[in-house]
């Protein structure tokens, strides 16, 4: 955000989260349990495509909008209903403030409906290539969450490049702002159907349709979310020894490697009623694969490693160790 807007910018967060402070956290104990360093936010598959989707309407300037959903005991953050900008909110370069009115209609309908507090923000870097909260994004979320006591606070911030769409979730505390990773619930929220209807004619969705893993066609250029790894030389070599590999080791099974609309990498193994996928998530290697077995386009199993540990050079060697123990 530009430095000239800071004051602005900072006088409007302030007032957004108090109002909706107000109407939600009125009755809420103050003190909150301490929050581990290693905690992941709890999404829903839907909110996750739903933010990507409003964060591809608007691929070139800022857009945000509001999570709601509660907080754990243990402090991990569940988010059942993510919205968007309202019709009167301020899109520009470098920052973006959200429609009061409408935060505050949607807000109110969330808590006294389904009792949904509002638990975070999300807003876009789009194409600017920072994949956190800016200095200046912390430093606005932590004296607000010290000036009304909140505690602690969702931060997401999302890139995207023309087609794909990537969100990233930070635990600010009132000191600083930690990365957590997610939690993607692989169905979609129950909230979602009804809020959706019964706020008909009030919410403003977005226009992006999320798109399922599909094959490159031949010459395309994959469009990898950023900062990906498979950006970087030699990265391309590395996923054809693990497509190699997960054919020798699954007894001639068809292997595919997909593309899914967050830019990131699926192996899809097997076909017809029964197969798995690999995915291979933004922030790998740091961050783990995953696996996701289905059975009728049911989601059956979904399997992270307890224990993951790669460097950029021991991708493969790491990659096998996780795919013979995946059962
Ligand atoms: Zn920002």
């Amino acid at each position: 955000m530009k430095a000239t807007n800071q004051h602005m910018v900072n006088a409007r967060r302030r007032r957004l989260v108090m109002i909706i402070e107000r109407g939600t956290h009125r009755d809420a104990p103050v003190a909150r349990p301490a929050v581990r360093a290693d905690r992941t936010a709890v999404i829903f598959r839907s909110e996750l495509d739903y933010i990507r989707r409003c964060i591809l309407d608007r691929s070139d300037i800022e857009t945000g909008g509001q999570l709601f959903g509660y907080w754990t005991e243990d402090g991990t953050p569940v988010v059942l209903y993510a919205i968007g900008p309202g019709p009167r909110a301020n899109h520009q370069q470098a920052f973006f403030n959200q429609d009061v009115d409408y935060l505050v209609t949607v807000g109110r309908a969330l808590k006294s409906r389904y009792g949904l507090h509002h638990i975070g923000e999300w807003h876009s870097h789009h194409r600017l290539g920072l994949a956190r909260p800016s200095g200046h994004d912390a430093r606005t979320m932590n004296s607000t969450i010290r000036e009304k006591n909140l505690g602690r606070f969702l931060l997401c911030i999302g890139n995207c490049t023309a087609a794909t769409a990537t969100v990233g979730a930070f635990l600010c505390d009132g000191s600083s702002c930690a990365d957590m990773g997610w939690s993607v619930v692989e169905a979609e929220s129950p909230v979602r159907p009804f809020a959706d209807s019964q706020m008909d004619g009030i919410l403003v969705h977005p226009s992006s349709r999320p798109s399922a893993p599909r094959r490159q066609e031949a010459g395309e250029r994959p469009d990898y979310a950023p900062g990906y790894w498979l950006r970087e030389k030699g990265s391309a070599a590395v996923l054809n020894d693990i497509i190699a590999y997960v054919r020798a080791s699954s007894g001639g099974k068809d292997v595919r490697p997909l593309l899914n609309g967050s830019g990131e990498v699926v192996l899809r193994v097997g076909s017809g009623r029964v197969y798995e996928d690999i995915l291979f998530p933004a922030g790998f290697p740091a961050r783990a694969p995953e696996l996701l077995k289905y059975t009728d386009g049911t989601l059956v199993v979904r399997r992270r490693p307890s224990v993951w540990s790669a460097t950029k050079e021991g991708i493969l060697p790491a990659f096998k160790s996780f795919y013979e123990n995946r059962i």
